[in-house]
């Protein structure tokens, strides 16, 4: 019989998967488990995620602050974590990544504040949600390095979602990547995918957009005649 796997054997897994993916780039990144005991193992700053082992995760209070001696430091972006834990009392662990996806098009949408999410069958692996016949908005924050603001906007964002009983499960930073969590380390794992995927989606409809435009734009200034009598 096979032994249950621990959390962080589970988490070491989803991590080598985004990592394989290209989407925890030059250490950044990171990766958080909470267990039965109090507060939540977070991995360790500055740790290349392609050879994370089980000692590169730091045990911290529900605060984020790190239980015991520790000279080493949990990831800088630790308050994140401990803002979703606090609003959501069924998170179990939350991944962080810093996609090229999530990257771009958050700084597309900065302006609009979120990315809508409509129609798409894969909408159906966010928990809660059982049609693409929805729309699902990712709220898209500045990015900063004043974490515990950041943590107080995440917050009062997940109070209000969670009052309306919409189904929030991710958030994007804009030119920065995306936060997602789940009720286990697979929930989390199958949100991130799908966030990230429809990521890059909705990145090349944009694109797509912008090149059907110019082709338009092209036409006209090449054969206007052409164009007008269309
Ligand atoms: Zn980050």
């Amino acid at each position: 019989m096979t032994e249950p796997r621990t959390l962080t054997e589970e988490l070491l897994d989803a991590i080598g998967y985004f990592h394989r993916a290209g989407h925890t780039p030059a250490t950044s990144s990171n990766f958080s488990v909470r267990g039965l005991d109090s507060g939540f193992w977070v991995s360790e700053s500055s740790r290349d995620k392609g050879s994370m082992r089980p000692e590169h995760f730091l045990h911290v209070a529900p605060t984020g602050v790190p239980v015991g001696e520790e000279a080493r430091k949990p990831s800088a972006e630790t308050g994140l974590h401990a803002a979703v834990y606090a609003e959501c009392p069924e998170a179990r662990s939350v991944l962080h990544t810093h996609s090229v996806a999530a990257t771009v098009l958050s700084l597309e949408r900065a302006k609009q504040g979120c990315v809508a999410l409509e129609g798409y069958e894969l909408l159906k692996a966010l928990g809660g949600v059982s049609s693409h016949e929805v729309r699902v908005d990712v709220p898209v924050f500045a990015n900063t390095q004043d974490i515990p603001a950041l943590a107080r906007e995440v917050g009062a964002w997940l109070r209000e979602e969670r009052a309306f009983g919409r189904p929030a499960w991710g958030f994007l930073i804009a030119g920065h990547g995306t936060y997602a969590w789940g009720r286990s380390v697979a929930e989390a794992k199958r949100h991130l995918e799908a966030f990230e995927f429809l990521f890059q989606v909705e990145l090349m409809r944009a694109q797509r957009a912008v090149e059907r435009g110019s082709l338009v734009a092209l036409r006209a200034d090449t054969f206007p005649a052409a164009e007008a009598a269309e």
